[in-house]
């Protein structure tokens, strides 16, 4: 890649100097990307096109970028996620278009959908055997982007009409295969099996060249500039995760000193750092003795982000960087209590958690679920949150991320104060041996909480990793250590009907794990025991409206299943198993540990996620860990077996 790099892609062609970039140029690039599941390749196909549209791109203000503008459709976004203007229409409204727009009838492409799997493809299909008598005027990325924008956020009376109206009008313009993507953008996802991480390298890599231009340089000083391009580009990206303003920066000064003009930003929800789960206390020392460590309690509640800029506007966000200010006003209004005098801006890791007033009581995250989402009322709010800081990101002007936990922690505490029945910080003992940890994993289930998180307290191990997974924190779940060590967070692709009584709703579900890389669901197993009536039907009213006309969609890694309906893969249940094993049927992790899959024994159902979105449930390379590690400890015995 490096050799060629100044090679002129095919997606230049025909693209002439000053005008915008066409839409077809992108697709030539989707196209060809599809057809390989090469990561290298696919990075090399990407980095190309990017320094070809770079290269052009003169804008001074983000909002005429047309590099940010492909940026964005090659991660099928609009704007960072927190501005929460997504796309996503349902399969029903984008079949009315497509036949509205090519003049066939809905049952016609209801079965072509059934026989490919994929409306994209139908869509390119329909269009592609209408007759036309004039060629249309050819897309172009801004005016796609601006089509879609003006989709996702139409809202109010009419909005379903004007959404068909300007699709219709979007596919009368397609040509080649542009209507593939098109509706697949529409629907949510490219189905080009592009991670958004392979997004950031090629935009780091892309820059990095431009900025080289025709220069000849050493093949091994060319390789180190990249490496460090991506590397820069990629821990400013999950310290500022919002291209409008990252994209621009690159533009303007390249990747030397991006660190210095883009930073974490109040305001600007940061990626989340996660936990690694354990299966016994033991694994939790074998990790950390020797080094200092923590114990704090792991509440029961949900991710909380919460942000106080300079003019005092305070903004929560979730775990997936959605805002949550509107369904937490209560907390809104709680935060300005609890800062102390001198702070003028903060980012806050929490957790916020359902609050018994009278019993001075923790609630499980039931309870929280039950609030509503959006235009929460103070006065109307029954369940409290009680909010538990445990980490302090930023704090008047400074970024603390590359400071050690403990250091951490005492700005927190001494930039804060305990409110009752509102505020306090995450309860926590630094004790070290397996009795200690022991003692305070009960104490924290006898107060409601989950279990523990165990953290590297001091040394560089101890900085904050913004949305990795780390081995520096491990979660250790009372209830789990029994199975594998954690649950499941898994989605629900499809459901076998009921029998007996139970034929009106679905009788039993069959779940996927979700590989980032591929962006593909990959079948996990069937769960069907243990659902009252009562359940079940609640589960059909939610299920039922996502069953899909595709059959499986191109996006699910069937394996050996055969439920009797498909759903669009939106809703994400959290499972609980006794071990896993290797599957001949199942495709989940499939060619990580072994050829086969690996499914699990004994599902059962712990309750609905609706924090989480499909994208965001347990991977392959998770479901493979679990397995592995399972492996390590019990040889065969007692799980890790086969399942033929
Ligand atoms: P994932 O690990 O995939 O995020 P999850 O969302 O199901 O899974 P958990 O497995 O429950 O989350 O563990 C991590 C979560 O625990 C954090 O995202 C946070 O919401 C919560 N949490 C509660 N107490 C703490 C704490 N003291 N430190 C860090 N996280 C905590």
């Amino acid at each position: 890649f490096t050799k060629n790099h100044k090679s002129v892609p095919v997606a230049d062609k025909g693209w002439k100097e000053g005008e915008p970039v066409p839409y077809a140029a992108l697709v030539s690039t989707f196209e060809k990307i599809e057809q390989t599941t090469k990561r290298l390749e696919i990075l090399e196909l990407l980095t190309q096109f990017l320094l070809v549209v770079a290269k052009r791109d003169t804008a001074t203000d983000a909002k005429d970028s047309v590099l940010l503008k492909v940026v964005y459709l090659c991660i099928n976004r609009l704007c960072p996620d927190y501005m929460g203007i997504e796309l996503g229409i349902g399969e029903t409204l984008l079949i009315k278009a497509i036949a509205e727009s090519t003049g066939r009838a809905t049952t016609k492409i209801k079965e072509d959908l059934r026989k490919e799997g994929d409306l994209g493809k139908v869509a390119m299909m329909s269009r592609n055997n209408q007759p036309t008598m004039f060629k249309p005027k050819p897309l172009t990325v801004p005016s796609v982007f601006k089509d879609l924008s003006d989709i996702a956020k139409a809202t109010g009376n009419n909005s379903q009409t004007r959404k068909v109206g300007i699709i219709k009008k979007l596919l009368a313009a397609c040509q080649g295969n542009e209507a593939k993507f098109i509706v697949r953008s529409l629907e949510g996802k490219l189905r080009i099996g592009l991670a958004d991480k392979t997004l950031v390298v090629a935009l780091a890599h892309a820059i990095v060249l431009k900025g080289i231009g025709g220069k000849n340089l050493p093949h091994d000083v060319l390789a180190t500039k990249l490496e460090q391009g991506a590397e820069i580009v990629k821990s400013v990206y999950s310290e500022l995760p919002n291209y409008d303003l990252v994209v621009p920066a690159l533009l303007k000064n390249g990747v030397d000193n991006l660190r210095e003009v883009c930073k974490l930003t109040p305001g600007v929800p940061l990626k989340p750092m996660l936990a690694k789960p354990t299966k016994a206390i033991g694994e939790v020392l074998d990790r950390f003795e020797g080094k200092l460590f923590t114990c704090e309690y792991k509440y029961d509640g949900e991710r909380a982000q919460v942000h106080m800029l300079e003019d005092g506007t305070i903004a929560v966000f979730s775990r997936n960087s959605e805002n949550m200010s509107a369904k937490y006003p209560d907390l809104v209004e709680q935060i300005p209590k609890c800062v102390k005098e001198g702070v003028k801006s903060f980012v806050i890791d929490a957790e916020a958690v359902a609050f018994d007033l009278e019993t001075k009581k923790l609630l499980p995250f039931q309870d929280l679920s039950r609030r509503k989402r959006k235009d929460v009322r103070t006065e109307d709010i029954t369940v409290r949150v009680h909010l538990f800081a445990f980490d302090l990101l930023y704090l008047n002007g400074e970024s603390l991320l590359t400071k050690e936990l403990k250091e951490r922690r005492e700005i927190l505490t001494t930039n804060f104060k305990p409110v009752e029945s509102e505020f306090d910080f995450a309860k926590s003992s630094d004790g070290s041996t397996s009795e200690e940890i022991q003692a305070f994993l009960e104490e924290s289930v006898k107060d409601g909480c989950e279990g523990l998180m165990v953290k590297m307290l001091t040394t560089a191990d101890s900085t904050y990793e913004p949305s990795r997974r780390s081995m520096n924190w491990l979660k250790l779940k009372k209830d789990y250590l029994a199975g594998i060590g954690d649950s499941l967070d898994l989605v629900v692709v499809g459901a076998y009907h009921g029998k007996g009584k139970r034929t009106a709703v679905y009788g039993a579900f069959l779940l996927a794990c979700y590989d980032p890389d591929s962006e593909n669901f990959q079948t996990i197993c069937k769960i069907g025991t243990g659902f009252s009536e009562e359940v079940l039907s609640e589960f059909y009213g939610i299920l039922q409206p996502l069953e899909t006309e595709a059959g499986a969609r191109g996006d699910i890694e069937v394996g050996g299943a055969k439920p009797d309906v498909w759903f669009e893969p939106k809703v994400v249940w959290e499972v609980l198993t006794a071990d896993l094993s290797l599957s001949p049927v199942y495709t989940a992790a499939h060619g990580l540990v072994d050829q086969r899959g690996i499914s699990l024994r004994f599902p059962r159902f712990l309750k609905i996620r609706d924090d989480k979105s499909a994208d965001e449930a347990t991977t392959a390379e998770q479901v493979a860990e679990f397995y592995q590690r399972q492996v390590t400890a019990g040889g065969k015995k007692g799980g890790g077996g086969d399942d033929d």
